[in-house]
């Protein structure tokens, strides 16, 4: 059997640029003047479970070739570079992967990170999406080394269903309890993300709102995305949004609540009973490019300016081989500055969306989520 890699090494480019160097201001703009403010960064492209959307057990098998230790960027490597990143404008970061809780000693990562300040001296949003399975025992170590809010992934409460979806017999009380854990320690508010697939775990939205409804916590649905080549996406498995919010007003009266922010991925809608909100994550009918200002990282120092994406900029052959903040900032700016992806826009639009449809995309586990 033809087995499928994940594009790597082969479609990057370590940065090349002609020009002066370009001292970060705190503000730097793309191509369509959407300002660099989120950070992701993959830890880890292993995981202890194999979601279906995810890292489907066919492909993500026990042959499946995952990075070596080496390959990885060091704890000091990943903070170095997200200085350089704050310096930029980045306000939030987020760590992701694979499983983050799996990196070892990542509390010693998450208290480089805190101590990093906005150039107006702010502290960063520093945040951490999880599988939930190892937070119940590490929740308050994350909170003590300065984590400040935790996202926990969560598609059914249904346990055989749950079971199957993650496709490693991991119990939904295992993240309930984390869920648990995260809210006991602080980690507030914490949000459940719950990846909807048509005909797969549509039936658990009702039981899953109503769970969540009035706890504090803020649950989110996703659209189940066409990340990565290795998931059989199918637009037939996407439940739009709108159904999602039809189906739970059925049950409990929902408002449109305000965004947060310009850039906030998830709209909001709140009980009108005033018991808590919940979010719907549009990422297929509703594309929200023209308010993207994402960049990620992956395990390997990769700088992928959109989920979608097929090449990465490799910034870890830049730090390897010995580019002073000075040119690794600089280089991070004119990257940035010629940024001009938006994929679910043109997919959404029919223009070009074919050709960005059919060309190789990195994996979610290996960029993150
Ligand atoms: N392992 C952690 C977790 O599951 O929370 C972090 C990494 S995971 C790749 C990040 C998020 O991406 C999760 O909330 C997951 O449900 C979501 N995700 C993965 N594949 C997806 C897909 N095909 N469509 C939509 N969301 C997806
Ligand atoms: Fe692992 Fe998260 Fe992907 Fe599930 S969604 S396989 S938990 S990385
Ligand atoms: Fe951002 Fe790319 Fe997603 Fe558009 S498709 S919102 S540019 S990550």
């Amino acid at each position: 059997m033809s087995r499928r890699v994940i594009p790597v090494a082969d479609v990057s480019a370590v940065p090349v640029f002609s020009g002066p160097l370009q001292t970060p201001s705190g503000v730097l703009s793309d191509a369509f003047a959407r300002p660099l403010r989120d950070l992701r960064i993959s830890v880890t492209d292993r995981c202890n479970f194999r979601c279906v959307y995810c890292m489907p057990r066919a492909v993500f098998d026990k042959d499946y070739a995952f990075l070596p230790h080496s390959a990885l960027l060091s704890f000091e490597e990943i903070t170095r570079l997200a200085s350089l990143f704050v310096a930029h404008g980045v306000e939030k970061i987020r760590l992701t992967g694979g499983e983050p809780l799996l990196r070892k000693n990542i509390e010693f990562l998450i208290d480089h990170l805190a101590r990093l300040k906005t150039p107006e001296g702010r502290p960063l949003d520093l945040t951490l999406t999880t599988n939930g399975s190892l937070l119940a025992r590490k929740a308050r170590s994350l909170k003590d080394a300065g984590l400040t809010r935790v996202t926990v992934s969560l598609d059914a409460l249904d346990d055989t269903l749950f079971r199957r979806m993650n496709d490693a017999d991991f119990a939904v009380d295992d993240v309930l309890e984390g869920i648990a854990a995260a809210h006991a320690v602080g980690l507030a508010p914490v949000k459940v993300n719950m990846v909807v697939k048509r005909g797969t775990n549509d039936m658990e939205i009702v039981p899953m709102a109503r769970h969540f409804k009035g706890t504090g916590t803020v649950l989110r649905f996703i659209e189940y995305m066409d990340v990565g080549t290795s998931n059989g996406w199918n637009m037939a498995e996407v439940l739009p949004s709108a159904e999602v919010i039809a189906r739970i007003d059925e049950h409990f009266p929902l408002v449109p609540l305000e965004a947060h922010s310009a850039s906030e991925t998830a709209q909001r809608w709140g009980y009108a009973d005033g018991s808590g909100e919940i979010g719907v994550i549009s990422s297929v009918t509703r594309a929200f490019c023209t308010s993207c200002t994402r960049a990620r990282l992956s395990t390997e120092g990769k700088l992928y300016l959109c989920l979608f994406a097929s090449a990465g900029h490799d910034l870890r052959t830049l730090l390897r081989n010995g580019a002073d903040d000075a040119a690794i900032a600089s280089a991070l700016a004119h990257i940035w500055q010629a940024r001009t992806d938006r994929y679910s826009q043109l997919r959404g639009s029919g223009a070009d969306a074919s050709q960005a449809a059919h060309e190789p995309r990195v994996e979610m586990s290996y960029i993150g989520g």
